[in-house]
């Protein structure tokens, strides 16, 4: 195994992956179908565009199904992780909300969250956990909410921030994330760029990225809190 020194930098992209052990079906696990919505229909601008009530009808559901989950090792792990050491940055994937419920602070949604909604018209952004199975309304103009999601051909949030962090950590950690696609492929590009180390933790031999320094064919509740045992001070 390998030491990561307290005083490092190091950055964690977390997938669909982490999850998974808390109930959450990764994407792949679908076959391509969401609980038989397709995504067309439900994850691109243009489907909420054409049909709202269906989209609000489908991420109700994915709110509500959050009630029903818990954060699992994995999440607590990386939560001690961030108390472990100086400089740490967590950037997820996931729409979901057990990394803050693990205790987990300042992480980075890139792709969105399931419980915040976005006003259409005048781009405020709110936390809501309320029942949105009606055409939600903003409070402030009364402009349509939808759901504040990156969707299929839309920019994830704050990429900016993202590759300055990437372009300065001594580690990076992915975990759960196919490592061969979009976008960990590119961060793994970058944070090798600045002369990072790289680690991956999938059970899917098939999702080890080419170039991984080193790779933990293990599930992310197994090997997660492994890693806090390599921590040194
Ligand atoms: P993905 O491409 O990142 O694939 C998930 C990866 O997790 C796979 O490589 C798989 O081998 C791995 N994995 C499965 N079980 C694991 C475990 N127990 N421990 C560690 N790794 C494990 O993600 P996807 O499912 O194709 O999703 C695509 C996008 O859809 C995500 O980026 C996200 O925006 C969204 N999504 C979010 C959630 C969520 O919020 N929990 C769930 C599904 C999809
Ligand atoms: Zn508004």
């Amino acid at each position: 195994m390998f030491n990561i020194h307290s005083s490092e930098k190091v950055f964690v992209l977390t997938g669909a992956g982490i999850s998974a052990e808390s109930g959450i079906r990764t994407f792949r696990d679908t076959g391509g179908l969401w609980e038989n919505f397709r995504v067309e229909d439900v994850a691109t601008p243009e489907g909420f565009e054409r049909d709202p009530v269906l989209v609000w009808k489908f991420y109700n559901q994915r709110r509500s199904d959050l009630k029903k989950v818990e954060p699992n090792p994995a999440h607590y792990a990386l939560a001690e992780l961030q108390k472990r050491v100086l400089d740490f940055f967590l950037v997820t994937q996931n729409v979901d909300n057990l990394h803050e419920r693990a205790g987990s602070e300042n992480l980075l949604h890139m792709h969105g969250e399931l419980l915040k909604v976005r006003c259409l018209e005048c781009g405020k952004v709110c936390h809501d956990d309320r029942d949105l199975s009606q055409e939600p309304r903003c409070s402030a103009c009364n402009g349509l909410l939808r759901p504040h999601i990156v969707w299929f051909g839309e920019v994830p949030f704050e990429m900016d921030r993202i590759m300055d962090k990437l372009s300065r950590c001594d580690w990076f950690i992915g975990i759960g994330t196919s490592g061969a696609v979009y976008p960990a492929a590119q961060f793994i590009s970058a944070a090798r760029h600045s002369g990072a180390k790289t680690v991956f933790i999938n059970p899917d031999p098939g999702s080890r990225p080419r170039y991984a320094d080193y790779f933990i064919e293990e599930k992310a509740g197994t090997a997660v809190p492994k890693i806090l045992e390599q921590i040194i001070s």
